[in-house]
Protein backbone atom coordinates (compact mmCIF):
# COMPACT_ATOMS: atom_id res chain seq x y z
CA UNK A 1 0.00 0.00 0.00
CA UNK A 2 1.43 3.45 -1.09
CA UNK A 3 0.69 6.32 1.57
CA UNK A 4 0.71 9.99 0.79
CA UNK A 5 0.78 12.39 3.18
CA UNK A 6 -2.22 14.80 2.91
CA UNK A 7 -2.70 18.11 4.53
CA UNK A 8 -4.01 18.91 8.03
CA UNK A 9 -7.60 19.89 6.88
CA UNK A 10 -7.73 16.90 4.60
CA UNK A 11 -6.89 14.61 7.70
CA UNK A 12 -9.38 16.00 10.31
CA UNK A 13 -11.85 15.40 7.45
CA UNK A 14 -10.80 12.08 6.75
CA UNK A 15 -10.33 11.33 10.43
CA UNK A 16 -14.33 12.51 10.97
CA UNK A 17 -15.32 10.33 8.67
CA UNK A 18 -13.27 7.11 10.37
CA UNK A 19 -14.74 8.55 13.58
CA UNK A 20 -18.63 8.74 12.02
CA UNK A 21 -18.36 5.26 10.94
CA UNK A 22 -17.01 4.13 13.95
CA UNK A 23 -19.33 5.38 16.34
CA UNK A 24 -22.28 4.35 14.21
CA UNK A 25 -20.70 0.79 14.82
CA UNK A 26 -20.19 1.00 18.47
CA UNK A 27 -23.94 2.53 18.83
CA UNK A 28 -25.20 -0.70 17.45
CA UNK A 29 -23.37 -3.16 18.98
CA UNK A 30 -23.99 -1.15 22.46
CA UNK A 31 -27.55 -0.76 22.30
CA UNK A 32 -28.18 -4.66 21.04
CA UNK A 33 -28.70 -4.28 17.68
CA UNK A 34 -25.65 -5.75 16.50
CA UNK A 35 -23.42 -9.10 17.38
CA UNK A 36 -20.07 -8.03 16.79
CA UNK A 37 -18.33 -4.87 16.61
CA UNK A 38 -16.12 -3.94 13.11
CA UNK A 39 -13.74 -1.15 14.80
CA UNK A 40 -10.60 -3.24 13.68
CA UNK A 41 -12.51 -3.70 9.93
CA UNK A 42 -13.78 0.52 10.57
CA UNK A 43 -9.76 1.29 10.95
CA UNK A 44 -8.57 -0.99 7.92
CA UNK A 45 -10.25 1.21 5.63
CA UNK A 46 -8.75 4.63 7.10
CA UNK A 47 -5.16 2.80 7.53
CA UNK A 48 -3.89 4.69 4.91
CA UNK A 49 -4.08 8.01 6.83
CA UNK A 50 -2.39 6.88 10.00
CA UNK A 51 0.95 6.49 9.08
CA UNK A 52 4.14 7.74 10.80
CA UNK A 53 5.25 10.21 7.85
CA UNK A 54 1.39 11.76 8.18
CA UNK A 55 1.96 12.08 12.02
CA UNK A 56 5.42 13.60 11.43
CA UNK A 57 3.56 16.43 9.02
CA UNK A 58 1.41 17.21 11.18
CA UNK A 59 3.80 17.84 13.85
CA UNK A 60 5.62 19.95 11.80
CA UNK A 61 2.78 21.70 11.14
CA UNK A 62 1.72 21.90 14.99
CA UNK A 63 5.52 23.24 15.10
CA UNK A 64 5.04 25.78 12.61
CA UNK A 65 1.51 27.11 13.67
CA UNK A 66 2.09 30.74 15.60
CA UNK A 67 -1.87 31.47 15.98
CA UNK A 68 -2.36 29.75 19.48
CA UNK A 69 -5.65 28.48 18.51
CA UNK A 70 -4.50 27.20 15.41
CA UNK A 71 -1.30 25.63 17.43
CA UNK A 72 -3.96 24.01 19.77
CA UNK A 73 -6.12 22.31 17.15
CA UNK A 74 -2.64 20.83 15.29
CA UNK A 75 -1.99 19.86 19.08
CA UNK A 76 -5.35 18.34 19.21
CA UNK A 77 -5.12 16.87 15.59
CA UNK A 78 -1.18 15.37 16.37
CA UNK A 79 -2.61 13.39 19.87
CA UNK A 80 -5.85 12.15 18.04
CA UNK A 81 -3.11 10.98 14.89
CA UNK A 82 -0.70 8.92 17.56
CA UNK A 83 -3.37 7.43 19.04
CA UNK A 84 -4.55 6.46 15.59
CA UNK A 85 -1.05 5.34 14.60
CA UNK A 86 -0.23 3.35 17.67
CA UNK A 87 -3.66 1.43 17.16
CA UNK A 88 -2.91 0.04 13.92
CA UNK A 89 -0.87 -3.21 15.38
CA UNK A 90 -3.56 -3.86 18.27
CA UNK A 91 -6.67 -3.33 17.11
CA UNK A 92 -7.14 -6.39 15.53
CA UNK A 93 -6.39 -8.15 18.57
CA UNK A 94 -8.46 -5.64 20.19
CA UNK A 95 -11.58 -6.54 18.01
CA UNK A 96 -11.01 -9.83 18.38
CA UNK A 97 -11.46 -9.79 22.54
CA UNK A 98 -14.30 -7.79 22.41
CA UNK A 99 -16.27 -9.55 20.46
CA UNK A 100 -15.39 -13.09 22.07
CA UNK A 101 -16.46 -10.80 25.12
CA UNK A 102 -19.70 -10.25 23.62
CA UNK A 103 -20.12 -13.87 22.28
CA UNK A 104 -19.43 -15.08 25.85
CA UNK A 105 -22.38 -16.66 27.34
CA UNK A 106 -22.88 -18.56 31.06
CA UNK A 107 -26.32 -20.25 32.10
CA UNK A 108 -27.70 -18.67 34.49
CA UNK A 109 -31.75 -20.07 35.36
CA UNK A 110 -31.04 -22.64 32.80
CA UNK A 111 -30.48 -19.71 30.00
CA UNK A 112 -27.92 -18.74 28.10
CA UNK A 113 -26.95 -15.05 29.35
CA UNK A 114 -24.58 -12.67 27.62
CA UNK A 115 -22.46 -10.27 30.36
CA UNK A 116 -24.42 -7.35 29.27
CA UNK A 117 -27.83 -9.68 30.53
CA UNK A 118 -26.38 -10.58 33.43
CA UNK A 119 -25.08 -7.48 34.81
CA UNK A 120 -28.27 -5.79 33.93
CA UNK A 121 -30.47 -8.62 35.98
CA UNK A 122 -27.35 -8.17 38.98
CA UNK A 123 -28.85 -4.70 39.89
CA UNK A 124 -32.57 -5.43 39.65
CA UNK A 125 -32.71 -9.14 41.82
CA UNK A 126 -33.82 -8.94 44.95
CA UNK A 127 -32.49 -11.69 45.94
CA UNK A 128 -29.29 -11.65 48.09
CA UNK A 129 -28.31 -14.99 47.11
CA UNK A 130 -29.27 -14.78 43.02
CA UNK A 131 -26.91 -11.63 43.34
CA UNK A 132 -23.93 -13.56 44.40
CA UNK A 133 -24.56 -16.16 41.76
CA UNK A 134 -24.91 -13.64 39.25
CA UNK A 135 -22.00 -11.89 40.25
CA UNK A 136 -19.70 -15.33 40.38
CA UNK A 137 -20.40 -15.78 36.57
CA UNK A 138 -19.36 -12.28 35.68
CA UNK A 139 -15.89 -12.69 37.63
CA UNK A 140 -15.61 -15.75 35.98
CA UNK A 141 -15.98 -14.21 32.52
CA UNK A 142 -13.05 -11.74 33.75
CA UNK A 143 -10.55 -14.13 34.79
CA UNK A 144 -10.74 -16.28 31.85
CA UNK A 145 -10.35 -13.20 29.63
CA UNK A 146 -7.80 -10.97 32.75
CA UNK A 147 -4.72 -12.73 31.14
CA UNK A 148 -5.23 -11.48 27.49
CA UNK A 149 -6.76 -7.85 28.69
CA UNK A 150 -3.51 -7.49 30.69
CA UNK A 151 -1.00 -8.43 27.73
CA UNK A 152 -3.32 -5.86 25.05
CA UNK A 153 -2.76 -3.41 27.36
CA UNK A 154 1.02 -4.18 28.06
CA UNK A 155 1.63 -4.17 24.02
CA UNK A 156 -0.53 -1.22 23.47
CA UNK A 157 1.82 0.86 26.19
CA UNK A 158 4.80 -0.31 24.60
CA UNK A 159 3.28 0.97 20.97
CA UNK A 160 1.98 4.24 22.36
CA UNK A 161 5.61 4.75 24.43
CA UNK A 162 6.88 4.32 20.66
CA UNK A 163 4.78 6.53 18.55
CA UNK A 164 3.95 9.05 21.07
CA UNK A 165 7.89 9.53 22.86
CA UNK A 166 6.91 9.47 26.24
CA UNK A 167 7.53 7.70 28.88
CA UNK A 168 3.97 5.48 29.05
CA UNK A 169 0.56 6.22 29.74
CA UNK A 170 0.88 8.26 33.17
CA UNK A 171 3.41 10.57 30.80
CA UNK A 172 0.72 10.56 28.00
CA UNK A 173 -2.42 11.20 30.11
CA UNK A 174 -0.29 14.08 31.84
CA UNK A 175 0.83 15.78 28.28
CA UNK A 176 -3.16 15.22 27.00
CA UNK A 177 -4.80 16.60 29.72
CA UNK A 178 -2.52 19.19 30.54
CA UNK A 179 -2.10 18.17 34.41
CA UNK A 180 -0.19 16.15 36.84
CA UNK A 181 -2.46 13.13 37.27
CA UNK A 182 0.01 11.62 40.19
CA UNK A 183 -0.23 15.17 41.72
CA UNK A 184 -3.79 14.90 41.09
CA UNK A 185 -4.36 11.50 42.70
CA UNK A 186 -3.26 12.39 45.59
CA UNK A 187 -5.32 15.20 46.25
CA UNK A 188 -8.05 13.25 45.53
CA UNK A 189 -6.82 10.66 48.08
CA UNK A 190 -6.72 13.52 50.72
CA UNK A 191 -10.19 14.17 50.25
CA UNK A 192 -10.87 10.83 50.92
CA UNK A 193 -9.19 10.57 53.76
CA UNK A 194 -10.82 13.57 55.57
CA UNK A 195 -14.19 11.90 54.58
CA UNK A 196 -13.37 8.56 55.40
CA UNK A 197 -14.93 8.77 58.63
CA UNK A 198 -17.94 10.00 58.36
CA UNK A 199 -18.13 8.07 55.15
CA UNK A 200 -17.14 4.66 57.90
CA UNK A 201 -20.59 5.76 60.06
CA UNK A 202 -23.07 5.78 57.11
CA UNK A 203 -21.67 2.79 55.79
CA UNK A 204 -22.19 0.90 59.27
CA UNK A 205 -25.64 1.41 59.19
CA UNK A 206 -26.88 2.05 55.58
CA UNK A 207 -25.49 -1.04 53.95
CA UNK A 208 -27.20 -3.39 56.58
CA UNK A 209 -30.49 -0.97 56.47
CA UNK A 210 -30.68 -1.37 52.33
CA UNK A 211 -29.73 -4.95 52.05
CA UNK A 212 -31.82 -5.76 54.44
CA UNK A 213 -29.19 -7.51 56.46
CA UNK A 214 -26.35 -7.16 58.46
CA UNK A 215 -23.62 -7.26 56.14
CA UNK A 216 -20.66 -4.52 57.33
CA UNK A 217 -18.72 -5.53 54.08
CA UNK A 218 -20.90 -6.41 51.20
CA UNK A 219 -19.23 -7.73 48.16
CA UNK A 220 -19.10 -6.05 45.00
CA UNK A 221 -22.17 -8.17 44.20
CA UNK A 222 -24.27 -5.83 45.52
CA UNK A 223 -23.58 -2.50 44.22
CA UNK A 224 -25.51 -2.17 41.25
CA UNK A 225 -28.52 -3.25 43.64
CA UNK A 226 -27.54 -0.65 45.98
CA UNK A 227 -26.98 1.55 44.18
CA UNK A 228 -30.61 1.69 43.43
CA UNK A 229 -32.42 2.47 45.93
CA UNK A 230 -35.36 -0.19 45.40
CA UNK A 231 -36.92 0.44 48.02
CA UNK A 232 -38.29 3.31 47.06
CA UNK A 233 -39.25 1.80 43.38
CA UNK A 234 -42.93 2.36 44.02
CA UNK A 235 -41.89 6.14 43.64
CA UNK A 236 -39.39 5.56 40.71
CA UNK A 237 -41.40 3.66 38.52
CA UNK A 238 -39.95 2.77 34.78
CA UNK A 239 -43.17 4.10 34.13
CA UNK A 240 -42.88 7.53 34.65
CA UNK A 241 -39.21 7.92 33.90
CA UNK A 242 -38.99 9.45 30.65
CA UNK A 243 -41.81 12.18 31.22
CA UNK A 244 -39.96 12.95 34.85
CA UNK A 245 -36.88 13.68 32.90
CA UNK A 246 -37.93 15.12 30.14
CA UNK A 247 -39.79 17.88 33.01
CA UNK A 248 -36.81 18.18 34.59
CA UNK A 249 -34.81 19.32 31.43
CA UNK A 250 -37.59 21.40 30.54
CA UNK A 251 -37.63 23.01 33.71
CA UNK A 252 -33.55 23.62 33.63
CA UNK A 253 -33.93 25.11 30.32
CA UNK A 254 -33.24 22.88 28.23
CA UNK A 255 -36.95 21.29 26.49
CA UNK A 256 -36.03 18.07 24.09
CA UNK A 257 -38.30 18.17 22.16
CA UNK A 258 -36.94 21.38 20.62
CA UNK A 259 -33.62 20.02 20.67
CA UNK A 260 -33.88 17.33 17.53
CA UNK A 261 -30.08 16.45 17.74
CA UNK A 262 -30.66 14.63 20.70
CA UNK A 263 -32.22 10.98 20.29
CA UNK A 264 -33.00 8.89 23.79
CA UNK A 265 -32.99 5.24 23.03
CA UNK A 266 -34.58 3.70 25.92
CA UNK A 267 -35.83 -0.03 24.48
CA UNK A 268 -34.77 -3.04 26.74
CA UNK A 269 -32.97 -5.02 24.50
CA UNK A 270 -31.26 -8.28 25.89
CA UNK A 271 -28.10 -7.82 25.01
CA UNK A 272 -28.14 -4.23 25.35
CA UNK A 273 -25.43 -2.64 27.64
CA UNK A 274 -26.95 -1.72 30.94
CA UNK A 275 -24.20 1.12 31.70
CA UNK A 276 -26.11 4.18 30.23
CA UNK A 277 -23.79 6.50 27.83
CA UNK A 278 -24.25 9.16 25.18
CA UNK A 279 -22.79 8.24 21.71
CA UNK A 280 -22.50 11.52 19.43
CA UNK A 281 -22.32 10.07 15.91
CA UNK A 282 -22.51 13.79 14.41
CA UNK A 283 -21.38 16.01 16.31
CA UNK A 284 -23.93 18.12 16.70
CA UNK A 285 -26.59 16.36 14.21
CA UNK A 286 -26.59 13.27 15.91
CA UNK A 287 -26.71 12.26 19.02
CA UNK A 288 -27.52 9.10 21.04
CA UNK A 289 -28.76 8.92 24.66
CA UNK A 290 -28.52 5.66 25.25
CA UNK A 291 -30.27 4.49 28.67
CA UNK A 292 -31.27 0.54 29.46
CA UNK A 293 -33.68 0.79 32.35
CA UNK A 294 -33.46 -1.83 35.46
CA UNK A 295 -35.84 -0.30 37.78
CA UNK A 296 -35.33 2.72 40.42
CA UNK A 297 -33.99 6.11 41.24
CA UNK A 298 -30.71 5.10 39.44
CA UNK A 299 -32.52 4.84 35.86
CA UNK A 300 -33.68 8.31 36.65
CA UNK A 301 -29.75 9.55 37.49
CA UNK A 302 -28.58 7.81 34.85
CA UNK A 303 -30.74 9.82 31.88
CA UNK A 304 -30.28 13.00 33.34
CA UNK A 305 -26.22 12.45 33.58
CA UNK A 306 -26.54 10.75 30.15
CA UNK A 307 -28.76 14.06 28.64
CA UNK A 308 -25.69 16.20 30.47
CA UNK A 309 -23.59 15.14 27.84
CA UNK A 310 -26.19 15.11 25.17
CA UNK A 311 -27.16 18.62 25.47
CA UNK A 312 -23.45 19.69 25.57
CA UNK A 313 -22.96 17.51 21.97
CA UNK A 314 -26.46 18.59 20.64
CA UNK A 315 -25.64 22.01 21.50
CA UNK A 316 -22.74 22.25 20.19
CA UNK A 317 -21.84 24.93 17.69
CA UNK A 318 -21.92 23.44 13.90
CA UNK A 319 -19.65 26.38 13.13
CA UNK A 320 -16.89 25.15 15.05
CA UNK A 321 -13.80 22.75 13.57
CA UNK A 322 -14.16 19.24 13.86
CA UNK A 323 -10.85 19.42 16.64
CA UNK A 324 -13.20 21.64 18.52
CA UNK A 325 -16.75 20.06 18.21
CA UNK A 326 -15.56 16.48 17.92
CA UNK A 327 -12.62 15.36 19.72
CA UNK A 328 -11.51 16.47 23.09
CA UNK A 329 -8.54 15.85 24.79
CA UNK A 330 -10.11 13.89 27.81
CA UNK A 331 -13.65 13.34 29.15
CA UNK A 332 -13.02 15.78 32.40
CA UNK A 333 -14.85 18.96 30.67
CA UNK A 334 -18.17 17.15 29.03
CA UNK A 335 -18.14 15.40 32.64
CA UNK A 336 -18.85 18.11 34.86
CA UNK A 337 -22.05 18.75 32.64
CA UNK A 338 -23.48 15.36 33.35
CA UNK A 339 -23.01 15.83 36.67
CA UNK A 340 -24.46 18.81 37.10
CA UNK A 341 -27.11 17.84 35.66
CA UNK A 342 -27.76 14.34 37.50
CA UNK A 343 -27.10 16.22 41.02
CA UNK A 344 -30.78 17.72 40.13
CA UNK A 345 -31.50 13.85 41.94
CA UNK A 346 -29.60 15.51 44.52
CA UNK A 347 -32.28 18.09 45.47
CA UNK A 348 -35.21 17.47 47.96
CA UNK A 349 -37.09 20.09 46.33
CA UNK A 350 -36.73 18.05 43.49
CA UNK A 351 -38.26 14.43 45.29
CA UNK A 352 -41.13 16.98 46.20
CA UNK A 353 -41.92 18.42 42.99
CA UNK A 354 -41.98 15.76 40.90
CA UNK A 355 -42.66 12.50 43.49
CA UNK A 356 -45.14 14.40 45.84
CA UNK A 357 -42.59 13.23 48.71
CA UNK A 358 -42.61 15.01 52.07
CA UNK A 359 -39.89 16.71 52.56
CA UNK A 360 -38.55 14.33 55.24
CA UNK A 361 -38.60 11.27 52.88
CA UNK A 362 -37.64 13.53 50.12
CA UNK A 363 -34.58 14.68 52.58
CA UNK A 364 -33.98 10.74 53.38
CA UNK A 365 -33.98 9.71 49.67
CA UNK A 366 -31.02 12.78 48.96
CA UNK A 367 -29.17 11.22 52.04
CA UNK A 368 -29.01 7.67 50.67
CA UNK A 369 -28.31 8.89 47.37
CA UNK A 370 -26.03 11.01 48.83
CA UNK A 371 -23.98 8.01 50.57
CA UNK A 372 -24.21 5.95 47.07
CA UNK A 373 -22.30 8.74 45.14
CA UNK A 374 -19.65 9.04 48.00
CA UNK A 375 -19.12 5.27 47.94
CA UNK A 376 -18.79 5.97 43.65
CA UNK A 377 -16.26 8.97 44.39
CA UNK A 378 -14.19 6.53 46.65
CA UNK A 379 -14.25 4.00 44.34
CA UNK A 380 -13.02 5.97 41.73
CA UNK A 381 -10.07 7.79 43.65
CA UNK A 382 -9.28 3.96 44.43
CA UNK A 383 -9.54 3.13 41.11
CA UNK A 384 -7.12 6.20 39.95
CA UNK A 385 -4.82 4.97 42.34
CA UNK A 386 -5.04 1.70 41.64
CA UNK A 387 -4.55 2.28 37.74
CA UNK A 388 -1.38 4.71 38.23
CA UNK A 389 0.11 1.78 39.79
CA UNK A 390 -1.38 -0.99 37.34
CA UNK A 391 0.01 1.47 34.26
CA UNK A 392 4.01 1.06 36.06
CA UNK A 393 3.91 -2.43 35.16
CA UNK A 394 0.35 -4.06 33.45
CA UNK A 395 2.38 -7.16 34.15
CA UNK A 396 3.44 -7.06 37.89
CA UNK A 397 1.45 -9.91 39.29
CA UNK A 398 1.02 -8.07 42.48
CA UNK A 399 -2.24 -5.71 40.45
CA UNK A 400 -5.10 -8.33 41.35
CA UNK A 401 -4.22 -7.91 45.25
CA UNK A 402 -3.54 -4.32 45.26
CA UNK A 403 -6.60 -3.52 42.98
CA UNK A 404 -9.16 -5.76 45.58
CA UNK A 405 -7.10 -3.64 48.33
CA UNK A 406 -7.68 -0.67 47.59
CA UNK A 407 -11.01 -1.04 46.48
CA UNK A 408 -12.36 -2.56 49.11
CA UNK A 409 -10.32 -0.40 51.37
CA UNK A 410 -11.86 2.76 49.87
CA UNK A 411 -15.93 1.52 49.52
CA UNK A 412 -15.76 -0.37 52.70
CA UNK A 413 -17.26 -3.14 49.92
CA UNK A 414 -15.04 -6.51 49.48
CA UNK A 415 -14.01 -7.01 46.15
CA UNK A 416 -12.25 -9.73 44.33
CA UNK A 417 -9.08 -9.80 42.86
CA UNK A 418 -10.79 -11.35 39.53
CA UNK A 419 -11.58 -7.65 38.22
CA UNK A 420 -8.10 -6.07 37.94
CA UNK A 421 -8.23 -6.01 34.47
CA UNK A 422 -11.45 -5.41 33.24
CA UNK A 423 -12.82 -2.80 35.73
CA UNK A 424 -10.73 0.21 33.72
CA UNK A 425 -11.67 2.33 31.57
CA UNK A 426 -8.94 3.69 28.68
CA UNK A 427 -7.14 6.89 28.94
CA UNK A 428 -7.42 6.81 32.93
CA UNK A 429 -10.98 8.21 32.68
CA UNK A 430 -11.37 7.98 36.29
CA UNK A 431 -9.43 11.27 36.85
CA UNK A 432 -11.98 12.82 34.23
CA UNK A 433 -15.13 11.41 36.48
CA UNK A 434 -12.83 12.72 39.65
CA UNK A 435 -11.63 16.17 37.93
CA UNK A 436 -15.91 16.86 37.23
CA UNK A 437 -16.82 15.47 40.44
CA UNK A 438 -14.12 18.62 41.89
CA UNK A 439 -15.44 20.79 39.24
CA UNK A 440 -19.33 19.98 39.12
CA UNK A 441 -19.78 20.63 43.18
CA UNK A 442 -18.39 24.05 42.27
CA UNK A 443 -20.73 24.71 39.39
CA UNK A 444 -23.54 24.01 41.55
CA UNK A 445 -22.43 25.96 44.46
CA UNK A 446 -22.03 28.76 42.34
CA UNK A 447 -25.25 28.26 40.09
CA UNK A 448 -27.11 28.17 44.42
CA UNK A 449 -25.09 31.26 44.84
CA UNK A 450 -26.36 32.96 41.90
CA UNK A 451 -30.00 31.87 41.29
CA UNK A 452 -31.12 30.36 44.57
CA UNK A 453 -32.42 26.82 45.81
CA UNK A 454 -34.56 26.66 42.65
CA UNK A 455 -31.57 27.08 40.24
CA UNK A 456 -32.29 23.87 38.85
CA UNK A 457 -36.30 24.31 37.74
CA UNK A 458 -36.35 28.02 37.64
CA UNK A 459 -34.40 27.90 33.91
CA UNK A 460 -31.60 30.50 35.04
CA UNK A 461 -28.84 28.54 34.77
CA UNK A 462 -29.67 27.87 31.33
CA UNK A 463 -28.03 30.71 29.86
CA UNK A 464 -24.64 29.77 31.72
CA UNK A 465 -24.84 26.63 30.43
CA UNK A 466 -25.61 26.56 27.01
CA UNK A 467 -23.19 29.65 26.66
CA UNK A 468 -20.65 26.53 27.73
CA UNK A 469 -22.09 24.13 25.89
CA UNK A 470 -21.68 26.00 22.39
CA UNK A 471 -18.14 26.21 23.04
CA UNK A 472 -17.87 22.49 22.02
CA UNK A 473 -14.53 20.97 23.85
CA UNK A 474 -12.75 24.33 23.45
CA UNK A 475 -12.23 24.98 27.53
CA UNK A 476 -10.50 22.79 29.96
CA UNK A 477 -12.23 21.47 32.90
CA UNK A 478 -10.15 23.71 34.92
CA UNK A 479 -11.02 26.45 32.71
CA UNK A 480 -14.94 25.96 33.69
CA UNK A 481 -13.47 26.26 37.61
CA UNK A 482 -11.41 29.52 37.29
CA UNK A 483 -14.39 30.96 35.06
CA UNK A 484 -16.71 30.76 37.99
CA UNK A 485 -14.28 32.33 40.40
CA UNK A 486 -12.96 28.69 41.89
CA UNK A 487 -9.96 26.88 41.05
CA UNK A 488 -8.47 23.39 40.32
CA UNK A 489 -7.12 22.91 43.92
CA UNK A 490 -10.03 24.25 45.77
CA UNK A 491 -12.32 21.01 47.08
CA UNK A 492 -14.13 22.27 49.64
CA UNK A 493 -17.40 22.37 47.52
CA UNK A 494 -16.56 18.39 47.42
CA UNK A 495 -15.61 17.94 50.71
CA UNK A 496 -18.62 19.84 51.87
CA UNK A 497 -20.94 17.55 49.71
CA UNK A 498 -19.36 14.12 50.67
CA UNK A 499 -19.75 15.35 54.33
CA UNK A 500 -23.49 15.95 54.31
ZN1 LIG B 1 -20.55 10.56 31.81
Amino acid sequence: MTSTVVSPEEFAAGMERHYVAGADDARKVTVGLQPESRFADIYAEFAHLYTHEQLEALGEARAAATDPVERDRLNRLWFEAADAVAAGDVVQAAQDLMNERLAWRADFDGEPQSLNALLALISSEPDFERRAAIYELVCQADEEFAERDVELNARSQELRTLVFGLDGEIAIANARMGIDVQRFSDQINAVSERTAAHYAEQADRLFPELLGRDEQHPSRAHAGYLRSLHQWDHVFTRERMAEVCERTLDELGFPLDRIPTILPDLEDRPDKDPRACVIPVRVPEEVHLIVRPTGGLTDYGAFLHEAGHALHFGLTSDQLPFEHRYVAPDNALTEIYSYVVERITHEPLWHQRHFGLSREDAELVVAQNSFIDASLFRRYGAKLAYELEFWADPRDPRNPQRYADRLSAATRMTYPTSQFASDMDAGLYAADYLRAWRTSEQVIAWLRGEHGEEWFCNGKAADFLRELFVQGSVPSNEDVSRQIGSSADDFDDLIAHLSA
